[in-house]
């Protein structure tokens, strides 16, 4: 009979054969595939049915032209692609990114990811990403809307309300869902549902802008609850200035934290009194501006290039939310050394495998990105059933619905955990329950 650990091998050692020059992608698929070894012993089912080679292959990858005119009148091209992971639970859902770095591999790693994450949800929604290598930075109003319109041109044909479902990532708010959403509606029969994140005035939800952010921190201080700690008092850093850092920042405050840096691609912030959420707000929502204002502005602040993660004096607690590998194993042990005893991740796979490892051989509280940013999508599975049921919730009622959410997943990686003799491990903890899940559902639905 096969083993556990042979059968996970055996599968690894094929999909890096496959998939050899997708890094990103075998990273993904490597954290998670090191997790499972107690699940395949106590359930050969799971071998039996194969379920680790049918569970790494996206269903369907579409990958297209998108064409556009810039504002100088010249015909410019970028690549689109919806990666359709797997609708085991329901209809794909996940964000679209559009940021120069975005390829296949990129796309595969977070559609992955997104599966996983959906189901700890509990709300039935399958998983999918996508996005473009188009980058908003610097591009007017009118070219951003050319290319969307361009973008969804092609995307419509594949997705709707009841088969694939949308949202927005890195470079993709507001202003971009609206011009995706128009050019949507403009090619098919009106329906809210096909896409979330949309802004309040056309069927957006309450709290969307928050929920990941938010959803982080209710998250993290469930983790910290279970350990006897809170976020009262504490030194948080938090990388990124975006969607998710912004309100990340914003709830952390509210429950007593000093948030003391933010950080953008070329540098970072440092406020010892805090930072100040509405002028970062103002910064980066209505100027479109770089972090370097912040501190031009702020009298407390300083300025310095490179990267958060190399900030050397003594803090907390670690939230990254900016983008993937922005923490190495060499900057996990300066965190540790620096004091962080807890590190809980609003991006996508901030943290890389050795940084994990460290993470784990030194005992910090660690809240993987697939379970505690996963608040995002809730509230954009919230916004679908608000849009079918031609009803819009209160700002309570949805932060009610994302604060049992967020701690029904803790309690569910944590739970796992204990049952399966695996500590405080919550990154194994999480991945085995959303893998179970997943799992079973496939197996019911046959081999399809
Ligand atoms: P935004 O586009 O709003 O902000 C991204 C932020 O990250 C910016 O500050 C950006 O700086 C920084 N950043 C992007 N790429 C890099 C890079 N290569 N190096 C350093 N900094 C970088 O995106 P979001 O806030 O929406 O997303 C941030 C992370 O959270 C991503 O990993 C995303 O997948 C994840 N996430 C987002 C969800 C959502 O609901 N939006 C849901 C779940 C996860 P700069 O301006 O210089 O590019």
């Amino acid at each position: 009979m096969t083993t556990a650990k042979a059968y996970i091998q055996a599968t690894f050692e094929t999909l890096k054969a496959r998939n050899g020059h997708e890094a990103e992608f075998l990273q993904a698929a490597e954290e998670f595939l090191s997790t499972l070894e107690p699940v395949f012993e106590q359930h050969p089912e799971y071998i039996e049915e194969n379920i680790l080679a049918r569970i790494t292959e996206p269903e369907r990858v579409i990958s297209f032209r998108v064409p556009w005119v810039d504002r100088e009148g010249k015909v410019q091209v970028n690549r689109g692609y919806r990666v359709q992971f797997n609708s085991a639970v329901g209809p794909y859902k996940g964000g679209l990114r559009f940021h120069p770095t975005v390829n296949q591999s990129i796309l595969k790693f977070l559609g992955f990811e997104q599966i996983f994450k959906n189901v700890l949800t509990g709300l039935p929604i399958g998983g999918g990403k996508g996005g473009s290598d188009f980058d908003p930075k610097g591009k007017t109003d009118a070219e951003v809307m050319r290319f969307c319109q361009s973008f969804m041109t092609e995307l419509q044909k594949y997705i709707g309300p009841s088969q694939d479902v949308p949202a927005g990532d890195i470079g993709v708010g507001g202003r971009e869902i609206g011009y995706l959403y128009g050019q949507y509606k403009r090619l098919n029969q009106f329906d809210a549902g096909v896409l979330t994140g949309k802004p309040l005035g056309f069927g957006g939800s309450l709290i969307r802008p928050e929920a990941t952010g938010y959803g982080l921190v209710y998250y993290t201080q469930e983790m910290l609850k279970a350990n006897g700690e809170s976020f009262a008092g504490k030194k948080v850093v938090v990388s990124g200035s975006g969607n998710v850092a912004q309100y990340a920042l914003q709830k952390a405050t509210e429950l007593g934290a000093t948030v003391i840096s933010v950080s953008d691609s070329n540098g970072y912030v440092i406020d010892e009194n805090g930072i100040d959420f509405d002028l970062l707000q103002d910064i980066k929502e209505k100027r479109r501006a770089r972090l370097t204002e912040y501190a031009a502005e702020k009298p407390t602040a300083t300025y310095h290039e490179g990267s958060v993660w190399t900030y050397a004096e003594k803090y907390d607690i670690a939230l990254p939310c900016a983008t993937q590998n922005e923490i190495d194993g060499a900057a996990a042990k300066r965190l540790v050394a620096q004091g962080v005893f807890c590190v809980s991740e609003g991006a996508n796979m901030p943290s890389d495998l050795e940084a994990i490892a460290v993470y784990k051989e030194n005992g910090v509280y660690y809240g993987p990105a697939k379970a505690a940013n996963a608040g995002g999508v809730a509230v954009s599975a919230l916004e679908m059933s608000q849009n079918s049921l031609r009803l819009s919730w209160t700002r309570e009622e949805v932060d009610t619905r994302l604060q049992g959410i967020m701690t029904n997943i803790f309690n569910t990686a944590k739970t796992t955990a204990e049952k399966y003799d695996l500590g405080k491990d919550y990154l194994a903890g999480a991945n085995i329950a959303a893998f179970e899940n997943v799992a079973d559902a496939m197996i019911a639905q046959g081999i399809v």
